[in-house]
């Protein structure tokens, strides 16, 4: 390892590593760190991977769907096989459940034409003769189990979905992050992992690197916090806090992985779908499971952790209410009395859009504020970084003259001010795991 690098990555997640092999391929000599063993462990691995194009903006979802055709496109886009193996794209489609809290999807579906986007509407009818499983009961809104309005039904059944091609989910997160390694390694990246970044050192108002638990330091002019749910830890440990409008903390998360009804095979069938109806998403999962998360509707408690190094990666009651809110959904479900699934924490801001910026620290950069739902905008998310690195490191004031970013797929221009740190709250947001 050399003590001198272009940049330095603090993360190897799944965004951080996206990057390092953008910046790679432009010729920048760049090492990331990470205090786990390996790319991915982190809150990556435990992400449901699903990649799906629906955002409540047309920023949000024009960079979903660009970021679709490079993992539809993995093994080109990488350039390289990894010798453990290539991480799958199991191109199920999505479907989205027509309810009141979106409107029917009104604005999903303006949304997905104004981008030209294909869809379907499905009636119930439609919807059973894929899902036989699924009850088109209205429930809304979601309630704890424990509440006596739990599983009260409305007069007015679901009027249906929007299923589109475009979505699925990758068939293990920790792997994708681990292709994305191997694949910056070619262009001559470099990891180092078991080394917790412990100081930021600046000179005369520039970034001038970092200190890891062993003492060693590295130096570089540009460091780049892609920390995940640690985010507001490194952010506190370069100083650079207070000149963010937005700002990010750790949320806890349960996904749960409960078996699909006996004899109906959801494994093959299933896709990944949104109920706003009941606050959970689902997807199936090997075994013929499902695994369940909750949309954060109001009536589940926030678990904000102040340390993300301190929380409890057991399952709680947040678990059996996820499971029987899909029970209304999928009646035929059993409930085992041990719930099993994935505990882990979103990096969050406020308004659950990430920030993908510059910081009032001359040459340290932001790719943070993930809230859930950016695992899917990965190989974006290292395609921006990389233009406004270099545009900023070039000279350019981002906050003033905001980058301009073209979208090759969709021949569109994305302005990258979107992400900005100094932003007002987007009230265009779904302020969920939605964005
Ligand atoms: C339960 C769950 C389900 C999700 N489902 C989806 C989904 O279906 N679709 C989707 O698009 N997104 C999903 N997400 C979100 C997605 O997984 C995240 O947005 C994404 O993985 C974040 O990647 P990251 O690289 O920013 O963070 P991480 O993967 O957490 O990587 C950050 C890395 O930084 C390292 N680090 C932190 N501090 C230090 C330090 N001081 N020194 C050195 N290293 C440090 C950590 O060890 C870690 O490896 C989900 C997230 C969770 C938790």
């Amino acid at each position: 390892m050399k003590k001198t690098y272009d940049a330095i990555i603090i993360g190897a997640g799944i965004i951080g590593c996206n990057i390092a092999f953008e910046l790679a391929k432009r010729g920048w000599k760049t090492i990331n760190i990470d205090k786990l063993s390996d790319a991915g462990q982190g809150s990556t691995a435990a992400s449901c991977a699903v990649i799906r194009v629906h955002y409540s903006t047309l920023d949000g979802t024009a960079m979903a769907y660009e970021s679709y055709f490079y993992w539809d496109d993995w093994a080109n886009y990488l350039e390289a096989e990894d010798p453990g193996g290539m991480a799958k794209f199991i191109k199920t489609g999505i479907m989205v459940l027509k309810c009141q809290v979106n409107e029917k999807l009104k604005k999903t579906m303006s949304l997905l034409d104004e981008l030209g986007i294909s869809y379907e509407e499905w009636d119930f009818t439609r919807i059973r003769n894929r899902f036989s499983i699924l009850d088109e009961t209205s429930y809304y809104p979601p309630q704890r189990p424990d509440d006596s309005a739990f599983g009260r039904k409305n007069k007015d059944a679901l009027p249906g979905a929007v299923y589109y091609p475009a979505g699925g989910f990758i068939s293990d997160p920790q792997l994708s992050t681990h292709n994305l390694q191997v694949a910056a390694e070619a262009y001559g990246a470099e990891f180092l992992f078991n080394s917790q970044v412990t100081a930021i050192h600046k000179e005369r108002h520039q970034v001038s690197g970092i200190t890891v638990a062993d003492g060693t330091r590295i130096n570089a002019p540009v460091v780049i916090n892609a920390a995940g749910p640690h985010s507001f830890v490194i952010n506190r440990l370069a100083g650079i806090e207070d000149g963010m409008k937005i700002k990010t903390r750790a949320l806890r998360h349960e996904v749960i992985h409960i078996p699909a009804p006996s004899g109906f095979d959801f494994e093959t069938v299933g896709c990944p779908s949104s109920d706003s109806d009941i606050g959970c998403y689902w997807r199936p999962e090997v075994g013929n499971h499902i695994l369940c998360g909750s949309e954060d509707p109001d009536c589940d408690p926030k678990d904000w952790i102040d340390d993300p190094d301190v929380f409890n990666r057991d399952m709680t009651e947040q678990a059996r209410a996820q499971a029987y809110r899909l029970a209304l959904r999928i009646p035929e479900i059993g409930i085992p009395r041990n719930i099993k699934g994935v505990v882990d924490l979103y990096d969050v801001t406020d308004d659950w859009i990430p920030i993908y910026d510059k910081s009032d620290l001359s040459g340290f950069y932001l790719a943070v504020g993930t809230s859930g739902n950016q695992y899917k905008n990965a190989p974006m998310v290292g395609k921006i970084m990389a233009e406004l690195i270099e545009q900023c490191q070039n000279g350019r004031d981002h906050d003033i003259d905001p980058i301009q970013f073209h979208l090759e797929h969709q021949n569109r221009t994305i302005n990258l001010a979107f992400y900005s740190r100094l932003r007002e709250i987007n009230t265009e947001s779904s302020f969920s795991v939605l964005g």
